[in-house]
């Protein structure tokens, strides 16, 4: 039976660690702070909106939430943005997505300073994950990352499959996990018998979208499995792995919930105390 990739166990240390870092810059006069723009009423979003709030404040960092009505012109969310831009009291700046129609998410993630988009979808921060210079680099392919190698597993030399080349997730994972020297191997919906690849996997990362996609006969005995997917069901949330099932071959698998969304926030987090780096802050 698989060991549990426990991924709120990790967010727990990140979050002490994450502590500890905003109150040193607190006594070097640095007020570490968090800019979050919701455009609408999403529903969703507005949760996401709150919970990084309250995970915020209870760590030390600043927070504000600068909420506009859904019919608000481009030009005005721009406009916005450009002020958060230039406000050196404010050291990372998230969207929530999905913005409302009209108005163009290519355009608003490009008005985001590269040094303060904590959300790493800046096309210079996209550069920065090809090139290997440092830069700001989405939350979800970090926590894959940070729930391995926090939990013991080694990365470099292994066989990483990659099921998934979506933005958010598996495209900026490939680049990430190559700079810890894995051997990559990225799989996506024209990929065909997607079980010759899965099974030839030591780590795999199942970043699709799509139910329990990855059955126990795709995967190899005693492999690592990551799971990145949250679908909602009938019966609740589910990753794209069938978790009872692959949990009999696996060595070690991460839950969902519980596992790589897990520590998103806080690494969203961890993005500020960087984007405070880049931004010539002195540690
Ligand atoms: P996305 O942009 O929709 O990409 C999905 C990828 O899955 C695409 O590359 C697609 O292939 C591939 N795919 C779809 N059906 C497939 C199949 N039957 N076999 C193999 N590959 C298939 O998704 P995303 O934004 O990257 O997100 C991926 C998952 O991560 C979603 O479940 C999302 O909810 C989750 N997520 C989790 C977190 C977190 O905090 N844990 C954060 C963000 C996203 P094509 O490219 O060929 O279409």
């Amino acid at each position: 039976m698989a060991q549990l990739l426990d991924g709120k166990a990790v967010a727990k240390v990140l979050k002490e660690e994450i502590r500890e870092e905003i109150a040193q810059w607190k006594e070097k006069g640095v007020q570490p702070k968090l800019a979050v723009i919701l455009v609408g009423d999403d529903p969703a979003s507005v949760v996401y909106a709150r919970s990084k709030q309250k995970v915020s404040e209870s760590l030390g960092m600043a927070f504000e939430l600068f909420v506009m009505p859904g019919n608000t012109p481009e030009t005005e969310v721009l406009a916005q943005i450009e002020k958060l831009n230039q406000d050196q009291n404010v050291h990372g700046i998230m969207i929530e997505l999905p913005l409302p129609k009209g108005i163009s998410k290519e355009r608003v993630m490009a008005a985001v300073r590269p040094d303060k988009d904590v959300d790493g979808v800046h096309p210079i921060n996209r550069g920065y994950i090809l090139s290997g210079e440092e830069g700001l680099f989405p939350a979800t392919p970090q926590s894959c990352i940070e729930l391995l190698l926090r939990s013991g597993v080694q990365i470099s030399g292994k066989h990483v499959v990659i099921v998934g080349r979506g933005e958010t997730v598996g495209k900026p994972l490939v680049f990430l996990i190559l700079k810890h020297n894995a051997t990559v191997t990225i799989c996506h919906s024209k990929t065909p018998d997607l079980g010759a690849f899965t099974r030839q996997a030591d780590i795999l990362i199942a970043a699709v979208g799509r139910a329990k996609l990855i059955k126990k006969e795709m995967i190899k005995p005693g492999a690592v499995v990551v799971d990145a997917g949250i679908n909602e069901t009938p019966e609740g949330i589910c990753g794209d792995v069938d978790f009872a099932a692959a949990q009999e071959v696996a060595e070690l698998i991460s839950p969902v919930p519980g596992g790589v969304g897990s520590l998103t926030t806080a690494l969203i987090m961890r993005n500020v105390l960087k984007g405070i780096v880049l931004q010539g802050g002195k540690q």
